[in-house]
């Protein structure tokens, strides 16, 4: 099999073969900024299948996500539901800030408490609550297995459970909903339970053994420390690429600004348990972004931050040294984004991604590739040029789980997408102030710029298909260019295995369907 692997061959061969493309280096080293469509990526050498491509990549420094992909911070696309969504099938979403800070740690609560090991601050009752208690909970939190302790807290001694099994034939007049929980309730004796210190295997076991749907865990002296749901084994097998932390509860961010206001926002942010904040400015190279990574970093260590966005090597080296965790690259590339028209600055998106990737891979910090992706096949180049993760808005708003009703246009079904920056965002009602930030810069400004726009995107259906459709094209990418994984693929770009080449307008032509009288482009 050796006699195939270029790195085998001798120096003669090499430079021979070597007439063929650019590496990465020398694609974008003309001083043209280059978008996706500007290239095409060579063919390389293949062994392997596609369906066993790696596709795990790293999102920050600490964070190793299964599928490369990440829904960006607009009050289009990501709320809870996308977020539980991106994180059941491997990526993450990050959830906007263009709402007050107490809506937005909520949305982070609903992520976290999507899924659990260990419920460890479980919703708990009284044997003197009542039913109505129960339908209450249900109606807040969406599930009613409830742990009964002596003083219906957390900590209490267990004495019983209540769950929909046990007042689902009650009826709603007000005897039956002031019944006490203790006439309704299973009583421990009743029980199985689990005894603290019992690992998450363990407990998982007894739990499928007792064919119930909670397991409550207690302590030496019969007292409640944590919950476990038996919907929570199947969630875990129907997406077991999940991205989880260590308590297998769902990975989510949460955006926010660089003033002192968004210090409370953070605030309510960690404590709702969130993951990794981003810090959402158009031009992330500011004294007040790297004042903000050094506050995060050292009051909730724990909390992994991505500073951004930038597209030079010397803006990349400001947010490396200040303790950024990883980088967010792009700046004017955006589907609704008018920044470079509007501002003259900016840079083109593949040239951006190659630059700041090639300078922070020195220091281990990744880099996510954000906005500009149309296609599978922009999602496999941003990470040919060293892109650890992509961040997506069009290409995931208008499917379900974003933000937003359908409405109708001509017959066709559409959701709302609109720029951060567009003055219908900063014009948004119920925002707090500081959503705001991103484009609107200065207080004193008495006249709003806008560096976006507002438009509609056809309806796409559930991202729970749509993730896995690019998660499929992605692994045929990387099996194309002969990489088995992405971290592979990095290394070949290094070692300038992956050749690149320059695209005409008319080889761009040739690369899309041309010379039909008419077809159809279904893609999954
Ligand atoms: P792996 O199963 O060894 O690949 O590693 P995981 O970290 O996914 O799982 C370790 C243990 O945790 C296994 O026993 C899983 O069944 C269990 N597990 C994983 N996710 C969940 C979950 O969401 N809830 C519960 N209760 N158990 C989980
Ligand atoms: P139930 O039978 O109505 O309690 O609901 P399920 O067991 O089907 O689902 C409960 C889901 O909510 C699981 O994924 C739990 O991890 C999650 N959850 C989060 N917090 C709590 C809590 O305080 N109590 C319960 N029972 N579930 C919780
Ligand atoms: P479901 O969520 O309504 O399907 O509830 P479970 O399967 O947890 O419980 C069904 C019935 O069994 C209810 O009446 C519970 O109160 C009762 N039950 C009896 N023993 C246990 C136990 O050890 N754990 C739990 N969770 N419920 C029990
Ligand atoms: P898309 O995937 O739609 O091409 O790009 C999404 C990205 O565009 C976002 O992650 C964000 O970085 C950027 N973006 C969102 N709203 C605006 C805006 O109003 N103006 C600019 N310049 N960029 C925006």
């Amino acid at each position: 099999m050796a006699d195939y692997v270029i790195s085998d061959a001798s120096q003669d061969e090499k430079d021979l073969i070597s007439k063929d493309g650019l590496s990465a280096t020398q694609l974008l080293s003309s001083g043209n900024g280059l978008t996706y469509n500007d290239f095409i990526i060579l063919p390389g050498y293949i062994d392997f299948t596609a369906n066993v491509v790696d596709l795990s990549s790293p999102l920050t420094k600490k964070i190793i996500l299964k599928l490369p992909l990440v829904s960006s911070p607009m009050d289009t696309v990501t709320e809870s539901e996308m977020a539980i969504a991106m994180a059941l099938s491997g990526g993450i979403g990050i959830i906007h800030n263009n709402c007050t800070a107490e809506y937005q740690a909520n949305e982070v609560q609903k992520v976290k408490k999507y899924e659990h090991g260990f419920i460890r601050d479980p919703v708990v009752l009284s044997p003197n609550h009542t039913v109505l208690d129960v339908r209450n909970v249900k109606t807040k939190h969406g599930f009613c297995g409830i742990p009964i302790t002596e003083n219906g807290k957390l900590g209490g001694r267990l004495v019983g459970i209540v769950t929909s099994r046990d007042i689902d034939f009650l009826e709603d007049t007000s005897s039956q909903q002031n019944l006490k929980l203790e006439n309704v309730m299973t009583r421990l004796n009743n029980l199985i339970t689990g005894a603290f210190g019992v690992t998450l295997k363990e407990a998982n076991s007894i739990l499928e053994k007792s064919k119930k749907g909670k397991l409550p865990i207690v302590n030496n002296n019969g007292e409640l420390v944590a919950l476990m749901a038996r919907t929570d084994l199947k969630k875990n097998r129907s997406y077991p690429n999940a991205s989880k932390d260590e308590n297998k509860q769902l990975l989510v961010g949460a955006a926010i600004g660089t003033r002192e206001e968004d210090k409370d926002r953070l605030r309510l942010l960690a404590a709702s348990k969130v993951d990794v904040i981003v810090l959402d400015s158009s031009q992330g190279n500011s004294q007040y972004q790297m004042n903000m990574i050094k506050y995060i970093k050292s009051k909730y260590p724990e909390v992994q931050v991505i500073a951004g966005n930038i597209v030079t090597r010397m803006q990349a080296r400001n947010l490396i040294r200040a303790g950024a965790d990883g980088l967010r690259v792009g700046m004017g590339s955006g589907s609704s984004c008018i920044t470079q028209e509007v501002t003259a600055v900016g840079r083109a998106q593949a040239t951006a991604v190659y630059s700041v990737s090639d300078y922070a891979r020195n220091f281990g910090v990744p880099v996510i590739a954000d906005g500009g992706i149309q296609t599978i096949g922009h999602i496999i180049k941003a990470l040919s040029l060293g892109a650890s993760t992509v961040m997506m808005g069009s290409l995931l708003a208008g499917t379900s789980e974003a933000p937003g009703e359908y409405f109708f246009s001509d017959g066709v079904r559409l959701k709302k997408y609109r720029g951060m920056g567009s003055l219908d965002a900063m014009n948004r009602k119920d925002a707090s102030g500081s959503a705001m930030d991103r484009y609107f810069h200065n207080e004193m400004d008495k006249l709003k710029v806008a560096q976006g726009v507002s438009g509609s995107i056809v309806d796409k259906g559930t991202v729970l298909k749509f993730l896995p459709y690019l998660q499929c094209g992605i692994r045929h990418g990387c099996h194309d260019i002969g990489a088995k994984s992405v971290s592979t693929l990095h290394h070949m770009i290094h070692s300038e295995e992956v050749k690149f080449e320059r695209r005409t307008q008319s080889a761009q032509l040739e690369g899309n369907v041309h010379s039909l009288f008419s077809h159809e482009k279904r893609l999954y």
